[in-house]
């Protein structure tokens, strides 16, 4: 028997005329620099229509893909917005990655059109000549002469471009499984993947993003949205504020914790979002400048294990509370976000929130070991993490539409390449990404909660742990840490911290002490690259 319900689909063209007319009076806003400058979101309607308008002018028809090459910012929410509901394809190509990548990720996605920051242009100039398929190049807020293109390429200025369309828009209404965006993982482990959103499965992600089971958005928040717009669409941020009518501040480029800390005095968000690396430097900013943040009701941390320590750190001294989520690229963002049962208080709460969160009904979840055992759900057992449902990657893109990396998917599940163990009431703990994970004389080693431990060590700012060869175990954990401001590097006490947790054969003998962790271009610890340098014999 069918159901009596209309067969409405779930457009992103809707998502952007809801949040114009019912939510006219939220604004987005960007930190200048030295200021804000702000839209309401009924400007931002008006202006996504003129996006929309242009791109059509310019010739992009569906599924065309429109890439962004910008920061988050007003503008960038504004194509945001305008792209997926005109029925083209959104691809926020990541500005951190090496050259050479993001060519291959333009190519590999078929870009047409390219939005790109007038800040930003030196560093697309010499990356466009490699672009096949970009035919127009858009400045936004920048000098359009600055940009010398290759033939064939027509170079536009973003304002012109707007003032030349009508503030309105027939938006179609689009099937809800047709393609809406698309991102590529950063390539931690391996080469980037695409990964094709659909209306759908972002609609529906968005929904749950607002929900309390994840950010409780509504408009009466403030999210400051630190991840950027291209690492899984600012897990989802944007459209979840056009669903909530949430208000959004954007950092632009200005990512270093004193103007992160000028902007939240500025615009005193109620919500944020970042990886755990930026909280990081906030905290030991706000060691040595203090600031009243408590204006924050709640902090989404994730893209790598959040260090206890840090989450107790902010929530004694500053008032607030982060919230632990675990994801990926191919989840769409959240997989699992850490609140606490309702009985659970003090300590007991705490057990919760460090771990990597609850699975939402919509996100099935299964454990499987190395003989491709599904394992049981007893908070013990040890598997690669696999999920489904309708907002996880059933496969990844293909340009020839053939199949693509099948074996990251199992059955209909996708691999995640993390090993975890799973609470009978569906809380996952991350152990480690498979390609970390330290394998010690035929034992594990987690690399996460042994660098977790030394960053709760007053004297470490950041410490990272990754597995190192050995003659005699294979495989033995080394540690790269980075002292606080006059701290000394003793080896010992940090050795005696970790000895009142881990056993003798899991304590590291091997130390390094360096200036900085290297980073990801999305802000994660890069392991790769630790053990490359300690190959090479550049860590002492
Ligand atoms: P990339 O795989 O290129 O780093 P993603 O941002 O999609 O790009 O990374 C997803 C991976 O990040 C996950 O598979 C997991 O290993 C890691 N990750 C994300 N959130 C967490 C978390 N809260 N704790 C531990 N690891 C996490």
């Amino acid at each position: 028997m069918l159901s009596t319900m209309q067969d409405e689909p779930l457009s992103l063209s809707r998502l952007l005329q809801h949040a114009a007319q019912m939510h006219a009076p939220s604004t987005v806003t960007t930190w200048t620099g030295s200021g804000t400058r702000t839209r309401t979101y009924a400007e931002l309607g008006e202006r996504a229509a003129q996006v929309a308008g242009a791109l059509r002018d310019l010739g992009v028809g569906p599924f065309d893909r429109v890439a962004t090459f910008m920061w988050n910012n007003n503008e960038h929410l504004e194509i945001y917005s305008a792209v997926p509901a005109m029925g083209a394809v959104l691809h926020a190509l990541n500005i951190r990655l090496f050259p050479e990548q993001v060519t291959f990720i333009a190519n590999h996605a078929e870009d047409r059109v390219l939005f790109v920051d007038g800040s930003l242009v030196p560093v697309l100039a010499p990356l466009l000549p490699g672009m096949r398929t970009v035919r127009h190049v858009v400045v936004v807020s920048g000098d359009t002469d600055a940009l010398a293109v290759p033939p064939g390429v027509e170079v536009h200025a973003y304002e012109e471009l707007l003032a030349a369309q009508p503030t309105s828009f027939d938006f179609p209404v689009i099937d809800e499984r047709s393609a809406a965006a698309m991102c590529y993982t950063s390539g931690t482990t391996g080469d980037p993947k695409g990964v094709v959103y659909s209306h759908r499965s972002l609609f529906l992600h968005a929904m749950h993003v607002t929900t309390p089971a994840a950010m409780s958005l509504s408009p009466r928040d403030t999210c400051l949205a630190i991840v950027p717009m291209f690492h899984v669409n600012a897990w989802s941020l944007p459209f979840a504020a056009l669903v909530s009518g949430a208000s959004l501040l954007m950092p632009d480029q200005f990512l270093q914790p004193e103007p992160l800390l000028e902007l939240m005095a500025a615009g005193r968000p109620t919500c944020a979002a970042a990886v755990p690396t930026i909280w990081a430097g906030l905290l030991a900013r706000l060691e040595e400048h203090p600031q009243d943040i408590s204006h924050l009701r709640e902090a989404v941390v994730g893209g790598s294990a959040v260090p206890p320590a840090m989450m107790r750190a902010f929530e004694e001294k500053h008032g607030v509370k982060i919230l632990h989520g675990w994801g990926m690229t191919e989840t769409s963002a959240l997989g699992s976000v850490a609140h606490p049962p309702a009985w659970a208080s003090g300590e007991d709460a705490w057990r919760y929130r460090v771990t990597q969160g609850q699975f939402p009904p919509l996100v099935q979840h299964r454990l499987v070991d190395d003989a491709g055992q599904v394992v049981p759900h007893d908070g013990e057992a040890l598997g690669e993490v696999q999920v489904r449902g309708p907002w996880i990657t059933g496969s990844y893109y293909s340009p020839t539409g053939g199949p693509a990396d099948l074996d990251h998917f199992d059955d209909g599940w996708l691999r995640t390449g993390d090993i975890g163990k799973i609470t009978p009431d569906g809380y996952l703990t991350i152990v480690d990404r498979a390609k970390d994970v330290i394998k010690s004389g035929g034992e594990w080693i987690s690399s996460v909660e042994v660098e977790n431990d030394v960053m709760a060590h007053p004297d470490v700012a950041e410490a990272a742990v990754f597995g190192v060869p050995d003659d005699k175990w294979d495989e033995r954990p080394c540690v790269a840490v980075v002292l606080r401001d006059g701290a000394q590097g003793d080896i010992e006490a940090l050795r005696a911290h970790l000895a009142l947790r881990w056993a003798k054969w899991q304590l590291p003998e091997r130390w390094t002490f360096v200036t900085e962790v290297p980073k990801t271009s999305v802000g994660k610890f890069d392991k790769k690259t630790l053990r490359q340098q300690y190959a090479a014999g550049e860590l002492d």
